[in-house]
């Protein structure tokens, strides 16, 4: 009987399922979209239990779709959503309020609350990550201290909490897991990394009772086994990361100094930097990503705000594409932007720059400057940004980067990949499964049960394409000179 290993893969606007065979090839999938909730400006909420239901769906259906067994499932590994959080009661498995999304941003005033008094060094050095909404410790916070009676109930023992992983481990154990990861861990605001332990201090700083967290174990650990009533069978469920950590293990990028770039709506970088916790000192986060075994070591993050979303802007903004694949041969259709720069800030810059007062700008307009122009600068800009991240990277590591691994729908642009080599001087590989989330979500159960050696999975990351590098570096420095010169222009435009 031919096994399989299904990956789990719960996303923002979509849950899905996805099931691998042993040569990594997926042999079936399903996905299902659920309700996006914004009870207020900046306001971001899922239904919990519609998050579960979506997701159960998904599996059978992935499992019928592809005419598989339960009992052909080896094992089930888990990516996720990250920061996002659920909080439920402990008796009747019932979430006491909506999910609170990694976009709500109702904890900011908190945040800066914080920041005036003096957390924000603590922070940094004990959790890697800034005082931001975007982590859940102070939604965590919020649900504790606005809903009614849950600080009472949580400090009684009568509550859970969980990361959306932890919420998926309790409902297909039936209701007896109360576990997470190391890298869902890392997100939270309240796990210290350095210790790889629950930080007492932020905990009682924020007022939430140890009791409601959940065991932390390693990514590739048996954290449960599906409940018979749940999906017919019990099933191990032993792999577990964040979608950035699951994406970067699904790379095979578990050597200290590889990065994988996600190209989506925006940008997601991590570098592996070994098993020594180290801060940033340019604006990258620190956070747990998975060694070769599963097991807990440091990366630095980068995010990047607009990147797809600025095609997208293309085509819904401006209106001078119909579809994202239009931009290869209207940037092709002209030799080069003739120095005309987007700098798609349209909601601030991200890292390395952190100006959320910074907008978006077109420079270097002549009345030679068509539509294609634009189209090519905006493609460029995608790959300025990732060369910003990637320095700062190589600042703060001392690492120099030799390849970057990439994934996502933007990806499929060849002109991009090709600028994105050139800009950087170095080679840009990318793989030939682009389902790299799920698929290191289904690496780090499938090399727990033995279904997979670590060997195997080097082996099942396949190159599609390696774009080499071939712009002359006084060429790749004059115009990545211009670009900080138009980036140093946008900032500071709310306030100015
Ligand atoms: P997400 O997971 O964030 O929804 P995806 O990985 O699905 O993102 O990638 C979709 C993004 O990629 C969209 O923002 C889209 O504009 C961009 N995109 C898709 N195809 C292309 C293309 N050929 N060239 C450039 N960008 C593209």
């Amino acid at each position: 009987m031919e096994k399989f290993v299904l990956a789990i893969d719960q996303g923002t606007t979509s849950s899905r399922a996805i099931i691998f065979n042993h040569s990594g090839e997926i042999v079936s999938k399903d996905q299902m979209e659920f309700t996006q909730i914004f009870p207020k400006p900046g306001w971001v909420e899922h239904n919990a239990n519609e998050i579960w239901d979506t997701q159960l769906k998904v599996i059978k259906g992935a499992l019928s779709k592809g005419k598989i067994d339960i009992n052909q499932i080896d094992s089930i590994g888990i990516t996720n959503q990250r920061e996002t959080i659920v909080v439920w009661d402990k008796n009747t498995g019932e979430p006491i309020c909506n999910a609170l999304v990694w976009q709500d941003k109702r904890t900011s005033d908190y945040c800066n609350a914080l920041k005036k008094e003096n957390w924000e060094d603590y922070v940094v050095e004990n959790t890697g990550l800034r005082l931001d909404p975007y982590f859940s410790g102070t939604k965590l916070r919020w649900i504790l201290q606005n809903v009614d009676g849950a600080l009472e109930n949580a400090k009684a023992g009568n509550l859970l909490f969980g990361t959306i992983d932890t919420w998926l481990i309790y409902k297909l154990s039936g209701g007896k897991a109360h576990v997470t990861d190391f890298t869902n861990a890392s997100r939270t605001l309240i796990y210290n990394i350095k210790d790889k332990q629950w930080d007492e201090k932020l905990c009682n700083l924020m007022e939430i009772p140890t009791s409601i967290l959940p065991t932390v174990q390693n990514s590739s650990s048996d954290f449960c086994k599906t409940d018979e009533a749940v999906l017919g069978a019990k099933i191990p469920v032993c792999g577990v990361a964040g979608d950035q950590q699951a994406a970067l293990f699904g790379q095979n990028c578990t050597e200290i100094g590889m990065v994988k770039n996600t190209y989506g709506t925006g940008c997601f970088m991590l570098m592996n930097i070994g098993n020594e916790f180290q801060v940033s000192k340019n604006g990258l986060l620190t956070t747990l990503i998975c060694s070769a075994d599963g097991s807990p070591e440091y990366g630095y993050e980068g995010s990047i705000f607009i990147a797809g979303a600025a095609i997208q802007w293309l085509r819904d903004g401006l209106k001078i594409i119909s579809d994202a694949s239009e931009t290869t041969a209207k940037a092709e259709a002209i030799d080069n932007t003739d120095d005309v720069v987007v700098v798609p800030a349209f909601v601030g810059l991200g890292a390395p720059y952190w100006d959320s007062e910074a907008r978006g700008a077109i420079f270097g307009l002549t009345r030679g400057t068509s539509d294609n122009h634009i189209v090519r600068a905006t493609l460029e800009s995608l790959a300025y940004q990732t060369r910003d991240v990637l320095e700062a990277m190589e600042l703060d590591s001392g690492l120099k980067l030799t390849t970057l691994r990439v994934d996502g729908g933007a990806t499929a642009n060849n002109f991009m990949m090709q600028f994105q080599s050139d800009i950087l001087g170095s080679t840009v590989e990318r793989p030939q499964m682009t389902e790299t989330t799920a698929l290191g979500a289904a690496f780090l159960a499938g090399i727990k049960t033995g279904f997979w050696d670590k060997e195997e999975i080097k082996s099942v990351w396949k190159l599609d394409k390696a774009f080499k590098n071939d712009f002359s570096e006084q060429e790749k420095e004059r115009k990545y000179g211009i670009w900080k010169k138009a980036v140093k222009r946008t900032m500071g435009w709310l306030s100015e």
